[in-house]
């Protein structure tokens, strides 16, 4: 049987792992933590990242953690409601309704369809080596492992991807403290089936339901803040729900980072029998709440290829050529997005929720 060597035990390379398997191939997942990543709180999974865990055999046990979304609101500061879009009917449609969920639920569930023997923690891969006949993975204890295949699943800033390249591609700091927490619906006064943002003069701020009772908020203020500036802020949106999420977050699951980012799209995401997917190809803002999604999708489409093509390296070149267009098109809305001046204008133009719409491109 064919081995795939995957360095990053994140939703790319738990998902991909799954595929691969599910394929006929031996898989050994490589992890620098000590365990699961658990942080990042919640993830909005859309109908095209819901089908990739359906085709996993793993739907039912999504759905049993998971928020199904029954509408979308984009309000006003102010209050006033400028959209309100249902979406219940997306199962219907796109075969999948858009959900919102913890992010360890659902890398415990990936991990848990794994054997527990192809999980290695504490194993930092640095660098590879190839041949006409396997390729070899080095790690930061002068280990190595070798295989057929490569995958650089190990996120943002994938040593896998900088081996690649050669080089470390040019981060760039936003400037942009994007604050989180983890709320009871009930107790803020919010139903548990409806995701919403609200746009001011000031910032964005948003919640997404990730399970029945629960939800998490996002938000920043344009720039660098403290807790108490950003809270200061967002209090005085008193006719929206906002200052209530606040104050009812669970106090430990409050955290504030800078978003980072990479400013040009990679342009290589393969080398022979090694590629990158999820964050390590198309490390992504959170603007479109698509970044898991894509991996989910990246490793569905590596093992189809990897099937479809007997060597292994024709079926890396024809991933990448099928990916780059749309994952990276992806990644340009996820920015666009993340600029809420401008979906703010957006927003009260009247357009509707241009989210929403850029997504429903990538289902046609
Ligand atoms: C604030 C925020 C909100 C987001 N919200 C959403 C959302 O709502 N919906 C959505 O779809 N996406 C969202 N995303 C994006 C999403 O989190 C990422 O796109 C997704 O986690 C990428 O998965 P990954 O497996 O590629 O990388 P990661 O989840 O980063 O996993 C990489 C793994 O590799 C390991 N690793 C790192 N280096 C090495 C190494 N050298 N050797 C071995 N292992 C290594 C890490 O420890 C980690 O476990 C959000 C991101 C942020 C920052």
């Amino acid at each position: 049987m064919p081995t795939a060597l995957i360095c990053g035990g994140g939703v790319a390379g738990l998902s991909s792992a799954l595929h691969l398997k599910q394929e006929g191939w031996t898989v050994q997942i490589f992890e620098s933590d000590s365990e699961l990543r658990t942080a990042g709180v919640g993830l909005n999974i859309w109908p095209n990242g819901v089908r990739v865990i359906h085709g996993l055999g793993l739907g039912e046990e999504f759905r049993s953690f998971a928020a199904e979304m029954e509408r979308w609101w984009a309000l006003d500061s102010d209050g006033t409601l400028t959209s309100d879009i249902d979406v219940s009917h997306w199962p219907e449609e796109l075969g999948a309704p858009i959900t919102g969920a913890r992010r360890r639920r659902l890398n415990a569930m990936l991990a848990a369809a794994l054997d527990p023997n192809e999980i290695e923690f504490n194993t930092t891969a640095v660098g590879y080596a190839q041949t006409d006949e396997n390729v070899t993975v080095h790690f930061e204890d002068g280990r190595s492992a070798v295989g057929d295949v490569l995958l650089g699943a190990d996120g943002i800033g994938s040593r896998i991807r900088n081996a690649m390249l050669g080089h470390v591609p040019r981060f760039t700091d936003e400037g942009i403290v994007r604050w989180r927490g983890v709320f009871e619906t009930a107790r803020a006064g919010v139903p548990a089936d409806v995701q919403a943002d609200v746009y001011g003069a000031e910032g964005h701020f948003g919640w997404i339901p990730i399970d029945s009772t629960h939800a998490y908020w996002y938000g920043s203020i344009g720039g660098l803040s403290t807790f108490d500036e950003f809270r200061g802020v967002y209090d005085t949106w008193v006719n929206t729900p906002v200052p209530q999420i606040i104050a009812n977050s669970e106090p430990d699951s409050i955290i504030g980072r800078e978003i980072g980012h990479y400013r040009e799209h990679l342009r290589q995401w393969v080398d022979g029998r090694v590629a990158l997917i999820g964050d390590a190809a198309h490390p992504m803002y959170p603007g479109m709440a698509q970044g898991a999604n894509q991996a989910l999708i990246d490793g569905q489409t590596l093992a189809r290829l990897l099937t479809a093509h007997g060597d292994v390296r024709v079926a890396l070149a024809v991933f990448e050529q099928e990916r780059i267009p749309v994952a990276n098109k992806m990644v340009d809305y996820s920015r666009l997005h993340f600029d809420y001046e401008r979906t703010r204008k957006e927003y009260r133009s009247g357009q509707g929720n241009l989210q929403i719409n850029r997504y429903l491109e990538f289902e046609s």
